[in-house]
């Protein structure tokens, strides 16, 4: 090592600030006040220890060529640390069209559900007390009668996610017993839900019976044995077949299980707590009519069309929802106070069912007027053509938005769509720019340009959407 080498980088290590010296600034002491100063601390002293290893590998070319102003240095580690000390877990904005993504956490909550998460999270809760006697409470007393009200139903139990519900129903009623199901059910949610092998680890042995587009009643009854636990039904959620179909109806399952005196099981997916209908859109399936025509356990979603938080909702026979919540798997899939908060704030909302536009997010996006939509995008292109000037083009498109989470399958919402083009980037660049926003954009490329829906948008964002394509544009 020669004389001069040692001198660079001696030069390079006294010009390193002090932690103490960045601690000073304004913009560090911001951080300060927001976190631990351990941590901010911590993270400063790793960035200035990978800094020295890094200047060590250094050529004689690198250390002459390197900038290490204090300055510079510090401006570096500042941005660094911005970073790191974001959570992971982010608001995003949804500009996809797609209302009920699971990749960006389904449905958004309504204000009720999200006043009930902020008050309930400040202290402690009444989760499993029963006020009145001071006793030990059961939380899915929380919402039971909230849910056997909304569904007509005897009982109610609510677990970790629909897939949770399927499983502990299908384990209670049928553990090494035989479930008779079509094959036309026999279906792939999300691609990590599967009929087959959920009921698999349930301990349930699957008895399939019909075929893809064809399933009679008297195959049910055919199939029935001394070996049979339950019959089961599941709402093609994501999928219809047309053409030469016939499906068994749940009332005449239901029928032929008072007959053998068996369940019946109807694993609903989304399910909605009135007909959809009403609003012009196209029917998804009621919960209070599978249990009207005779469900004894009917399972869906907290967070699909209901637009709660993640959970399983099951409600149906009393006798079965007792054997359901005394399941030791029931204790191992149950939810957290948080997810009671959100859920019962929302399910409140549904009896109102005049009211409930003006306060249920996911509803008030599958709804939403078009002239309402050509508005906002009316606003979200001139934003953006102001910004963007002769950098792009900016223009409307016509398109679809969709429900998603496997609602209402097949039906596409006509939407307003803004999409950018930029000379001098890709989409695919773009893209990612607008993911790494603060906050993260999430949206579509369709026909290499950029596309924005406005369905998806929550009041504020199109401003947001606005700046940070700003900055984008200034980097
Ligand atoms: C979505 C769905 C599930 C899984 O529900 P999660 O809440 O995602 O766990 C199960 N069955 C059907 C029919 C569904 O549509």
């Amino acid at each position: 090592m020669t004389a001069d080498f040692k001198k660079l980088q001696n030069n390079i290590f006294s010009q390193l600030p002090q932690v103490d010296w960045l601690l000073q600034k304004q913009e560090y002491q911001n951080l300060i006040n927001l976190y631990p100063r351990e941590l901010v601390v911590d993270q400063i002293r790793n960035y200035l220890n990978t800094f020295r290893k890094d200047v060590t590998k250094m050529t004689i070319d690198e250390l002459k060529s390197t900038d290490i102003s204090k300055e510079k240095i510090s401006q570096v580690i500042l941005s660094k640390l911005k970073s790191s000390l974001q959570p992971n877990l982010k608001r995003v904005i949804n500009a996809t069209g797609i209302i009920l993504n699971t990749g960006l956490g389904r449905a958004p909550l309504s204000k009720q559900a999200q006043r009930a998460l902020l008050e309930v999270s400040a202290g402690f809760s009444s989760v499993e007390i029963d006020l009145p006697s001071g006793k030990r409470g059961n939380r899915h007393n929380l919402v039971e009668e909230l849910l056997t009200n909304l569904t007509g139903a005897e009982a109610a139990a609510v677990v970790n996610n629909n897939a949770a519900a399927t499983l502990l129903t299908l384990n209670t009623l049928s553990d090494h017993k035989e479930t008779i199901v079509s094959r036309g059910e026999l279906i792939t949610i999300g691609g990590s839900f599967r009929i087959p092998d959920i009921m698999k680890k349930s301990g349930a042995i699957m008895r399939e019976i019909g075929t893809t587009n064809h399933t009679k009643l008297w195959e049910y009854e055919d199939a029935i044995n001394e070996h049979t636990g339950l019959l089961l039904k599941v709402h093609t959620s994501n999928y219809k077949i047309v053409g030469f179909v016939s499906e068994t109806s749940l009332e005449e399952m239901a029928t032929l299980g008072k007959k053998y005196n068996l369940p019946v099981m109807h694993d609903l997916g989304s399910g909605m707590l009135f007909d959809l209908s009403k609003f012009g859109l196209p029917k998804e399936p009621v919960v209070s009519e599978s249990i009207k025509f005779g469900a004894d356990v009917v399972t869906f979603s907290g967070d699909k069309l209901l637009g709660g938080p993640q959970a399983g909702i099951i409600v149906g026979k009393k006798k079965y929802l007792d054997l359901i919540k005394k399941n030791q798997l029931a204790r191992a899939v149950r939810c957290g106070k948080l997810t009671f908060a959100a859920l019962e704030a929302t399910l409140r909302l549904f009896f109102d069912e005049e009211k409930i536009l003006a306060h249920h997010p996911a509803l008030r996006m599958m709804l939403s007027p078009e002239d309402t939509l050509q508005k906002e995008a009316n606003k979200l292109k001139k934003g953006l053509k102001k910004i963007i000037g002769n950098r792009g083009d900016v223009r409307f498109e016509k398109g679809l938005s969709e429900v998603g989470g496997g609602s209402l399958a097949a039906e596409s919402l006509p939407t307003r769509l803004v999409s950018v083009e930029l000379k001098k980037m890709s989409p695919e660049d773009f893209g990612k720019k607008l993911r790494l926003s603060d906050p993260p954009i999430i949206t579509r490329i369709v026909q290499d340009r950029t596309v924005f829906d406005v369905r998806t948008l929550i009041a504020g964002e199109i401003k947001k959407i606005i700046a940070a394509v700003s900055r984008i544009l200034q980097e």
